[in-house]
């Protein structure tokens, strides 16, 4: 075996442009994806491969992606590529619909999916976290959470405010690699944000990157810059550097106006959550030296946190857990009302998953943003009677900078997917962009995934913890022709917490991927109406009557 050292970090970013390094454009889509999540424009901290969401990597280590570039490409279009959490085990012979790649990352049995467990395993060099879109090469910076995230506040407003947050102030924390797309979601609505981070890199970040306003030198000039701003209806997002902990707690003892609240810190893992007491320069030293105990002080300091929350909840403010585990991890440090604010999925969310809506998203494998901008041209031109899609698309394209290869997100639904995803091979075929691109989507989507804490909360008919639905969504995709399947566990909510799949599909111009396209992009989100139908939902049973979907337990 090779020594790692000989396959060291080093900048790693997307080829671009006609040229294909690899046998088709099916590994080469593949090929770019993986180095595009290392991109440094896409990547929080690509020298350790980590592209997001704690230590969410794209490759086990830098060995790994070594042998997966170089098995890509040379892979021929009759044969499969197996990533075991991110390194390659196999090649083997299947055929031109198989997909390219198969990829199953921090699936652990269950007695053992703990977190303690797994990072004695990663400590081995036996697995790695791959997050959603890290380990299965479809992460799009932070564009891919802002559309999600625009939604959910749009959402907050539709609920309390009269479908604006014009006038009102909303606090959250975290502004990493998804969290950093609250401050801008927030301002698109026309609301106030404040956002507390204890890492400065990455409050310069967001405000480098047109995500984030101004930054405060304390929590007295965060408030009044924010009050200033409500009292005028303009939107702002102000950046505050601290310890959530302590500042959450701080604004509901000054009684400060806050009308919403969230969080995005990198909770669902406790050794991402800098602990009350601790300068952000000695975290990451002393998680790694101190495991167990720095655990438990970022649990108790999360603990405080939630409270501090709940308490903004008893003064009337709407408040929220954004998928990251918070109430789960304050609780197991003892704090018993952590569960008394809801998780935003049945919240705001689950109504569009019965509609087999999620975060559907395409990169452009030119590298042109011309190529993105046609493609948005198409989606209004397919959905004109969608109004909020359309308010999505054009404030995307004046407020989105694109980080690493262009991409575009936005949420579309059964019987919607497939007919994007066909326009956009027909587009390719006439030569109408300038080179293909790759169909995609999160792993927070209808049908992939059982997370009881986020998506699968609270579901109807009790079957959170079921995790059927995501083995046969990656089933689904992989029998439909997708051109890489992937199946993760602990992925958005922590270890332990959560399993899920996505696909990835290639949109090259011949009619046989048209033909994949078609068959994927239905059945993938038609998954996640099946599920919602079992678990009981209206809105689904009718989504699936409307489009003549096969349901054989109401056949009788
Ligand atoms: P990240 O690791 O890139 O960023 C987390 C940020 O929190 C970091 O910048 C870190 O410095 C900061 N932080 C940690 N402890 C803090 C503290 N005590 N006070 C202030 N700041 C603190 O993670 P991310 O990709 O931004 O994801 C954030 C969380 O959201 C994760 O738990 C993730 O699983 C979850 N998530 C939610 C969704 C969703 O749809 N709602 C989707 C993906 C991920």
């Amino acid at each position: 075996r090779p020594e790692e050292t000989a396959h060291g970090p080093r900048t790693v970013r997307a080829p671009r442009g006609t040229e294909l390094s690899a046998r088709g454009w099916q590994q080469d889509a593949a090929l770019r994806m993986l180095m595009n999540n290392l991109d440094p424009e896409v990547a929080e901290h690509p020298e350790k491969l980590v592209v997001y969401g704690g230590s969410g990597r794209a490759a086990r280590d830098w060995w790994s992606f070594d042998a997966m570039v170089r098995t890509l490409r040379d892979l021929r279009g009759d044969e499969t590529m197996l990533v075991q959490s991110g390194r390659p085990v196999g090649v083997l012979t299947t055929h031109e619909w198989a997909p390219r790649v198969l990829i199953a990352n921090s699936n652990l049995v269950g007695d053992w999916a703990t977190w303690e467990e797994f990072r004695r395993l990663e400590a081995l060099g036996l697995t790695m976290y791959g997050q959603m879109t890290a380990g299965s090469w479809i992460y799009i910076g932070t564009q891919g959470i802002l559309q999600g995230t625009y939604e959910t506040f749009a959402a907050v407003a539709a609920k309390r405010f009269g479908g604006s947050l014009a006038g009102t102030i909303t606090l959250t924390a975290g502004l990493g690699g998804m969290g950093g797309a609250q401050p801008l979601a927030v301002t698109m609505n026309g609301g106030v944000a404040i956002c507390v981070e204890c890492d400065p890199s990455r409050v310069e970040r967001r405000i480098e990157h047109g995500y984030l306003d101004v930054r405060a030198g304390s929590v007295e000039e965060a408030l009044r810059l924010a009050v200033e701003a409500r009292d005028a209806r303009r939107p702002l997002s102000v950046g505050l550097l601290g310890n959530a902990a302590e500042v959450v707690p701080e604004l509901l003892a000054m009684g400060a106006p806050i009308d919403v609240v969230t969080d995005q810190t990198s909770a669902h893992d406790p050794l991402a959550y800098l602990p009350l007491g601790v300068a952000f320069a000695d975290m990451a030293a002393y998680a790694a030296a101190e495991p167990a105990e720095f655990t438990e002080r970022a649990r108790e300091s999360m603990a405080r946190h939630v409270e501090a929350m709940v308490g903004f909840r008893d003064a009337g403010a709407e408040v929220f857990d954004y998928g990251n585990s918070i109430r789960g991890e304050a609780r197991l440090a003892g704090y018993q009302r952590a569960f008394d604010f809801p998780g935003f999925v049945p919240a705001y969310i689950r109504p569009l998953f019965c509609e087999g809506r999620g975060p559907f998203r395409w990169a452009a494998l030119s590298g042109d943003p011309r190529d993105i901008a046609a493609t948005d041209r198409a989606v209004l031109e397919l959905f004109p009677e969608n109004e909020s899609l359309a308010r999505w698309i054009r404030l995307a394209g004046e407020r989105v900078r694109f980080q690493g290869l262009p991409a575009r997100i936005c949420w579309l639904g059964y019987g919607e997917r497939d007919r994007a995803g066909e326009r956009f091979n027909d587009m390719v075929a006439a030569g109408e962009l300038a080179a293909p691109l790759v169909i995609g989507r999160d792993h927070l989507d209808c049908g992939s995934v059982a997370s009881p804490y986020r998506e699968t909360e609270g579901m109807l008919d009790g079957s959170d913890a079921i995790a059927d639905w995501p083995l046969l969504n990656a089933m689904v995709n992989v029998a439909s022709g997708a051109s890489w399947v992937s199946v993760h566990h602990g992925g958005g909510v922590g270890i332990g917490r959560s399993l899920h799949a996505g696909q990835v599909t290639v949109a090259d111009g011949t009619p046989l991927a048209g033909e994949k396209i078609r068959r994927v992009l239905t059945n993938d989100p038609g998954t996640g109406v099946l599920r919602h139908v079992d678990a009981g939902y209206d809105r689904a049973v009718a989504v699936a009557e409307e489009r003549r979907m096969r349901i054989p337990m109401r056949e009788d």
